[in-house]
């Protein structure tokens, strides 16, 4: 296991139904309250900076941009 960031993508997971845009920490299944930092990776798809407040753990999610809406 590595302890760098990883890069998730949401598009293809729905760990929550309730919050489409809100991860969970895959070391310790915490829910992501917000991102600390975001990134536009093309003209149509952002990347997220999310840190687990619980344990530490950074990582990276990317969002399409035109699936963006959570309702
Ligand atoms: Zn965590």
């Amino acid at each position: 296991m590595s302890a760098v960031a990883a890069v998730l993508s949401t598009e293809t997971r729905h760990p929550d139904p309730r919050g489409c845009d809100m991860p969970t920490c895959p070391v310790c299944a915490d829910s992501m309250v917000a991102a600390e930092a975001s990134a536009y990776v093309s003209d149509n798809v952002i990347s997220y900076l999310w840190t687990c407040d619980t344990c530490g753990y950074g990582f990276v999610t990317k969002h399409a941009l035109r699936r963006f809406a959570c309702n």
